[in-house]
C-alpha cells in the first residue's frame, strides 16, 4: 500500500495531479483500444493499467520511465488507440503513457520542405496546416481524423499516397525518441537525409509497435503542394476482373498518388443501407497529382488501359465522392454493428488467387464481409477484408475474430504475410522473420535492458503470469474458433439492420 502511494506520488511529482489518472473509470477506458476484445482475453492478459500518464514533453516521459524502472512497471505508449491490434493496451498492467496531448505542429518549413510535429498530433491536422502553407504531406492513414503521427509510425504505416511516395517510414527525416532507459536521442537530421551516417536509426523505430521507445517529435519530408489533385474512378464487373487493369498500371511508367479499391460486396452493402452508389461492380479509385500537364497525361494512360481491360470510367462526381470517402471505408458499421478487419500484403501476381481463397473463407465462415485495399508499391497489394458482426452475440462475435488469423494463413500460402502483430498476433513474428527474429530480440534487449517497454507486443506474446505464449497455442486456439464459426448459422445481422437503417433514413 505504502509502495502504491509512493509510486503514485513519484508520477505526480513529475506531471502534477491532473495528468496522472488512477481512477477505476479511467483505467477501464485505457484497458482497450478501438477493437472489441473478447472477455476471455482477460484470462491471459492484464489489460488494466496501474496508472495513466499524460505528459507534455520528452523530459516528462523520461521521468515517467525512471519511475517505471524503479517500480518494475511496464510502460505502454498510446496515441489514439485506433490500431485495434491491442498494441496500445497493457498485457501485464503498468503505466499507459497517453501522448495525444503532445499535439502541436511545431514548424512548417517551406525553405527546407519539411514539417516538424509533436508525435501526438493527428494526421488531418498536420495535413491541413501544411497545405495552408503550401506544403503537401505525401502519405497518411485513412484513419487521418483520429490517428496520431507517432501511432502510425509505430505500426509501420502504409496508407494514402504510399504508391507514389512510399510508406510513412520513407518520409521521415528525424525523430526525438525517449529510450526505455529514460535517455532522449535524435534518430536522424533536420534539413538533410539520414544517409551514410551509421545505422539508420529512423528505420529502427518504424513499425516497432512501441517496444523500443517513445517517439515524441517527428520531422517529416513534404512536397510542394500540387497544381492539381485529381481523383478518377473506374468500374469493373467485380474485383477479380480488375486485376489486368491494376497490373497494367503498375507496369506502366505512370505513378499515381494513390490506387485503392472496393469490391462489389462493399458496394452492395452500401446499396443495402440506402447509400448512394455508382451501381453494382467493383471500383478502382486512383488519385493523380502534379502539374496540369502531367496529370492530364497520366489520366489519358489510365483511360486507355481501362478501355483495354473492360473497365468503365466513372463520372467526375463519382470520383470526387470516392476520394472524399477515403477516410470512411467502414461506412457499413453505421447500421449499428461492429466491424473488424484483417490485413495482409501479397505480391500482385497472387492477387486473384488470394481474393478467391479469401471469398471462400468468408463463405465457409458464414460472414458478412467485403474486400477493400490498396496498392502500396508497384508490386505489393494490401488487402483489407472487413467483416460486420454483432459483438453482442458472444459466440458468433468471438469466433469471428479468428478470421484475421485464417486470412494471414492464406497470405503466407501465396508468398505474402499478415500485417501487424500487437497483442494477439505477436506469435507470428518468428514465422514472418525466420532466424532474423533472434537479432530482433538482441536489439530489444540492448535498448530495453529492464524489459519494461510495451512487453508482450510485437516480439512475443506473454501472459500476465509472464509465460510466453507459443505460436502453436495461438494456431490451435484460433483454428478451433474458426471451426466453431464454420458450423454456426451464417451471419445475418447486417442484412437485418441494413434494411431497418435504409427505412429509417428514408423517412
Ligand atoms: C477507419 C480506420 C482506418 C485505418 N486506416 C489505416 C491506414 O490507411 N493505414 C494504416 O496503416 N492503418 C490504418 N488504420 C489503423 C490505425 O488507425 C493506424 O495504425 C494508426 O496510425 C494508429 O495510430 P494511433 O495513434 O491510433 O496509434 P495507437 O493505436 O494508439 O498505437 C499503435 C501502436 O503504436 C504505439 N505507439 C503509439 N504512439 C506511440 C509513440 N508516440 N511512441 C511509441 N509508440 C507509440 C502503441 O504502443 C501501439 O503499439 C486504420 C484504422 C481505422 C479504424
Amino acid at each position: 500500500m505504502t509502495e502504491n502511494i509512493e509510486f503514485y506520488e513519484s508520477l505526480v511529482n513529475i506531471l502534477g495531479p491532473n495528468r496522472v489518472r488512477i481512477s477505476e473509470t479511467e483505467k477501464v477506458l485505457y484497458s482497450h483500444d478501438l477493437a472489441p476484445l473478447p472477455k476471455e482475453v482477460g484470462l491471459a492478459f492484464n489489460t488494466m493499467p496501474d496508472a495513466v500518464c499524460m505528459p507534455k514533453n520528452a523530459e516528462e516521459i523520461s521521468g515517467i520511465i525512471k519511475v517505471a524502472i524503479k517500480y518494475d512497471m511496464p510502460v505502454i505508449p498510446r496515441g489514439a488507440a485506433t490500431w485495434g491490434y491491442g498494441g496500445a493496451i497493457p498485457s501485464q498492467g503498468g503505466i499507459v503513457v497517453d501522448i495525444s496531448g503532445m499535439n502541436r505542429v511545431l514548424r512548417v518549413d517551406q525553405d527546407n520542405l519539411e514539417v516538424e510535429v509533436e508525435a501526438g498530433c493527428v494526421w488531418k491536422k498536420v495535413y491541413d496546416i501544411a497545405l495552408k502553407r503550401g506544403l503537401f504531406i505525401v502519405s497518411y492513414p485513412s484513419s487521418m481524423y483520429a490517428a496520431t503521427v507517432g501511432g502510425w509510425i509505430n505500426t509501420g504505416g502504409i496508407g494514402i499516397g504510399c504508391y507514389k511516395y512510399g510508406s510513412v517510414g520513407q518520409n521521415i527525416r528525424n525523430m526525438e525518441v525517449v529510450l526505455p532507459t529514460g535517455e532522449i536521442i535524435q534518430t536522424g537530421f533536420n534539413g538533410v537525409s539520414d544517409h551514410s551516417a551509421g545505422y539508420s536509426l529512423n528505420d529502427l523505430f518504424v513499425g516497432s509497435e512501441g517496444t523500443l521507445g517513445i517517439i515524441t517529435k517527428v520531422t517529416m519530408m513534404a512536397e510542394p503542394a500540387p497544381e492539381v489533385l485529381r481523383p478518377t474512378s473506374y468500374q469493373f464487373k467485380d474485383l477479380m476482373s480488375s486485376f489486368p487493369f491494376m497490373k497494367a498500371i503498375s507496369r506502366s511508367k505512370i505513378r499515381p498518388l494513390n490506387i485503392s479499391f472496393v469490391d462489389e460486396k462493399h458496394i452492395k452493402f452500401l446499396d443495402m443501407m440506402g447509400k448512394h452508389t455508382p451501381g453494382p461492380g467493383a471500383l478502382i479509385n486512383i488519385a493523380l497529382e502534379g502539374s496540369q500537364g502531367s496529370v492530364q497525361y497520366e489520366e489519358s494512360v489510365l483511360d486507355a488501359l481501362s478501355q483495354q481491360h473492360d473497365g468503365v470510367k466513372m463520372t467526375d462526381h463519382t470520383a470526387e465522392h470516392e476520394w472524399n470517402e477515403r477516410a470512411y471505408e467502414f461506412r457499413p458499421r453505421e447500421v449499428g454493428l461492429s466491424a473488424a478487419l484483417g490485413e495482409v500484403l501479397v505480391p500482385l501476381n497472387k492477387f486473384q488467387i488470394v481474393i478467391k481463397d479469401t471469398y471462400e473463407l468468408i463463405d465457409n465462415m458464414g460472414m458478412e464481409a467485403s474486400i477493400i485495399g490498396m496498392m502500396t508499391d508497384r508490386n505489393t497489394v494490401a488487402l483489407l477484408p472487413y467483416f460486420i458482426y454483432d459483438d453482442k452475440k458472444l459466440i458468433q462475435g468471438n469466433t469471428s475474430l479468428a478470421f484475421p488469423k485464417k486470412l494471414g494463413d492464406i497470405a503466407f500460402d501465396h508468398g505474402g504475410r499478415p500485417v501487424g502483430l500487437g497483442l494477439l498476433f505477436a506469435g507470428n513474428l518468428p514465422k514472418i522473420r525466420g532466424n532474423a527474429v533472434e537479432l530482433m530480440f538482441d536489439i530489444k534487449t540492448v535498448l530495453d535492458p529492464h524489459d519494461i517497454m510495451n512487453p508482450g507486443k510485437s516480439m512475443e506474446g506473454i501472459t500476465k503470469q509472464g509465460v510466453p505464449i507459443p505460436k502453436i497455442a495461438m494456431d490451435i486456439g484460433m483454428g478451433a474458433m474458426a471451426a466453431v464459426k464454420m458450423v454456426l448459422p451464417d451471419d445475418k445481422a447486417f442484412k437485418e439492420k441494413a434494411k431497418k437503417f435504409k427505412k429509417e433514413n428514408k423517412e
